[in-house]
């Protein structure tokens, strides 16, 4: 079952008079379940790429099929609808509210999705207590770690049950042992059976996902299934 089907994107970004095609007749499919990791070097599009996925942006030319659905011309209002229905977004930097618990943090998206109060709060704890939160629900994210800032906001991004999990740089901010902590997290996610897409640039990292795909200049250089991937 497809999550994501890519078929020839291109984007281009008029600056001026130039026109630098950041993706060039990108063709990828995802499926439910998968855990993907997009490598390339700076400027090698995955920022585009991610933005077009997360129905934040959409492409020049070419279609986008997101759950069956085709995504690719829609409006802003639709688009947004969409991210909130269907995708859960996961930052280098938190972006969380920092005037709210944590508590309240993830409580927020599930106003947007129309969800009953009662059941707003009952679902938050259950998926703080998910991401190993239980005794920092009532924390502001000044009171919290690096890495506990970033299990509120995985906790956040999963509280609507999204059919799409996509991590930007997700332990760009954090060290290398809080990093694993995450990535440990991220695979429990998986187990559960979450399609988790991530940007990295680091090859420790990438080597936690089950698929690695490569960007070059705007196209995809390589796309293999990782044949020992850490957990
Ligand atoms: P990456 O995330 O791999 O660093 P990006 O997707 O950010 O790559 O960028 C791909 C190419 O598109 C680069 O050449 C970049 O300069 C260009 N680009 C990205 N965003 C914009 C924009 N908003 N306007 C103009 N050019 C852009
Ligand atoms: P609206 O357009 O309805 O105001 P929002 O801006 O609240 O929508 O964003 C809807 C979803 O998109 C949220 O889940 C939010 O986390 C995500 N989002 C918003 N801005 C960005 C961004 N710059 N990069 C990635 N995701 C974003």
């Amino acid at each position: 079952e497809k999550v994501i089907h890519l078929e020839s994107i291109s984007k281009n970004y008029r600056v001026g008079t130039q026109v630098v095609h950041a993706l060039k007749n990108v063709s990828l499919d995802i499926f439910r379940g998968e855990y993907v990791a997009i490598m390339g070097a700076s400027g090698s599009g995955k920022s585009t790429l991610m933005n077009i996925i997360g129905c934040l942006d959409t492409s020049t030319s070419g279609s986008y099929i997101l759950n069956n659905r085709d995504v690719s011309r829609l409006s802003d209002n639709q688009l947004a609808e969409i991210r909130n229905k269907e995708i859960g977004f996961v930052f280098q930097v938190f972006n969380l509210l920092p005037r709210s618990t944590a508590l309240e943090n993830v409580m927020l998206p599930m106003v947007y999705s129309g969800v009953r109060k009662n059941e707003r709060k009952k679902r938050a704890v259950s998926t703080l207590t998910d991401v190993g939160l239980t005794d920092r629900m009532l924390h502001q994210p000044n009171e919290l770690s690096g890495g506990q800032r970033q299990r509120v906001a995985i906790a956040r991004a999963l509280v609507n049950h999204p059919s799409l999990l996509l991590a930007d740089e997700p332990t760009g901010n954090l060290d290398s042992k809080i990093s694993e902590e995450i990535m440990k997290l991220f695979a429990e996610i998986h187990r559960k059976g979450n399609t988790l897409l991530m940007v990295t640039h680091e090859e420790d990292i990438a080597r936690h996902a089950h698929r690695v795909v490569k960007l070059k200049d705007g196209e995809i250089e390589s796309d293999v299934v990782n044949p020992d991937p850490v957990y």
